[in-house]
């Protein structure tokens, strides 16, 4: 009469943990019977989870539960901080080049009208129209691009460079909303509780 140890990792919430442990029992009773000295987890007693026990590697978790006084045949699982998910890193990453991406398109929208204004002074034409008030007004006194009249945005501004600047926007609407849709799926990812145990115990052969 020997003792013969048993371990195994497993990934999953707590629930499938222990759903899974119990399927290990039966399958093992079913292919290897019911007997005392099977050597088995066909004759395993108990699984008791230390959710609050966590080890970076299994061979610390290993040395933990062998040094846990245990009857056999009663297994222990603990926690294993094993590397993050490979779907759980993708979704940072993504997460963090649309961040990225809503940052520069931010600084293009901010540094674009400025470009905008300096080609307007710097242009042959001195004075420009506005199509709204009909004011006529000195270029080199432009602070920005809207009408110091009437306030129209953009009046100085080419329906070429006008297209420009609006499809910056739109590209910066469409990003952003990616960005929060990436930032979702990532909190999911995050909550998913999803965690690697390790699972030990002996049984009697
Ligand atoms: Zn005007």
């Amino acid at each position: 009469m020997g003792s013969v140890g048993i371990s195994y990792t497993f990934e999953g919430t707590v629930e499938q943990l222990r759903a899974d442990f119990l399927a290990k029992c039966d399958q093992d009773a079913w292919e290897k019977g019911h007997g005392p000295y099977s050597g088995s987890m066909g004759t395993a007693g108990s699984l008791t989870v230390q959710e609050h026990k966590r080890f970076t590697d299994v061979q610390t978790a290993e040395e933990y539960v062998d040094g846990l006084g245990r009857w056999k045949n009663d297994y222990v699982a603990v926690r294993l901080s094993l590397p993050a998910k490979p779907y759980r890193v993708a979704r940072a990453a993504e997460f963090e080049k649309l961040q990225r991406a809503v940052q520069s398109l931010g600084i293009e929208i901010y540094q674009e009208p400025k470009r905008v204004l300096a080609a307007v002074k710097a242009a042959k034409t001195a004075k420009r129209g506005c199509g709204t008030c009909t004011g006529v007004v000195p270029v080199k006194y432009l602070r920005s691009l809207d009408c110091p009249i009437c306030g129209t945005a953009m009046f100085c501004v080419s329906n070429t460079e006008r297209k420009r600047l609006d499809s910056l926007n739109a590209k910066l609407v469409a990003t952003r909303e990616r960005l929060d849709r990436s930032e979702r799926e990532f909190n999911d990812a995050a909550r998913d509780r999803i965690e690697s145990w390790y699972v030990s115990g002996r049984a009697s052969s």
